[in-house]
């Protein structure tokens, strides 16, 4: 599988693909120093923009290092992400072509800060937030 960080129209930098990758393919894991999520809160107070990746149960974020840390959001995704045992892997959920650009729906559901989304989708709700979130107080 070949991966590439370059320069993309949604976001500062993206992640491309080289090679084609079919559905339900574990396409990368999200790697990094696991910290509590109150560790991640303090690394990045005051920071618009994170790499930090809450896991399931609440308690602890990844503080993304790798490639995975790249792949921005979109409405209409090709991606998901799936905790399986502890680690966090980005699934295409379609088959995805040579040179596409990897996104997956960050859903976001806490921060402080406005997330505005340019992904230029269709069907794009404006924001990275869970449509169910506690949008943040203005
Ligand atoms: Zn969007």
């Amino acid at each position: 599988m070949g991966l590439i960080v370059r320069s993309s129209e949604i976001h500062a930098a993206g992640c491309y693909t080289t090679t084609a990758i079919k559905a339900a393919a574990h396409v990368v894991e999200y790697t990094g120093p696991r910290l509590t999520k109150k560790e991640g809160d303090d690394r990045y107070e005051n920071c618009h923009y994170t790499y930090l990746f809450g896991l399931r149960n609440g308690r602890r974020v990844i503080d993304g290092h790798g490639i995975a840390a790249f792949i921005n959001h979109s409405c209409d995704p090709n991606c998901e992400t799936d905790e399986i045992n502890g680690r966090v892997w980005i699934i295409a959920i379609r088959d995805i072509k040579p040179g596409e650009e990897l996104t997956y729906d960050y859903n976001l559901y806490d921060g402080d800060f406005d997330a505005p989304c340019h992904c230029g989708s269709r069907n794009c709700r404006g924001t990275m937030y869970d449509p169910d979130a506690v949008r943040p107080a203005d």
